[in-house]
C-alpha cells in the first residue's frame, strides 16, 4: 500500500479525525452530504465528492491542504487530492 501513497500522505503523522460529524459548510446552506472527510492540516471536516457540494474537495483546492482522512466510523485511510493516492491505515 505505501507504494501508491504520495509524499503529502508519507507527511501526515498524527491523524486528525473528526471532532464534530457534520459538514459545517452543509450545515450553513442547509444542504445534504453523503460522506465525511476530515482535512490533515486544519483538522475541518467536510463533504466528500459524492455529495452534492464538494466542500473537501474545494477546501483542498482553495486551502491548498492535500490530505484529507476518511471521517466514517470504521474507515481507516487517507486520501490526497493533488495526487489522487490512496493510503489504508
Ligand atoms: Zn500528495
Ligand atoms: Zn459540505
Ligand atoms: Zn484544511
Amino acid at each position: 500500500m505505501s507504494a501508491a501513497a504520495c509524499a503529502h500522505i508519507a507527511g501526515t503523522k498524527d491523524i486528525k479525525r473528526p471532532t464534530k460529524r457534520e459538514c459545517a459548510e452543509c450545515v450553513r446552506i442547509g444542504a445534504d452530504w453523503v460522506h465525511l472527510r476530515t482535512c490533515q492540516e486544519c483538522g475541518g471536516t467536510r463533504c466528500c465528492d459524492q455529495s452534492p457540494n464538494q466542500h473537501a474537495r474545494k477546501h483542498a483546492k482553495t486551502s491548498k491542504h492535500k490530505v484529507v482522512a476518511s471521517a466514517e466510523t470504521g474507515e481507516r485511510w487517507l486520501y490526497c487530492f493533488e495526487d489522487d493516492a490512496y493510503l489504508d491505515y
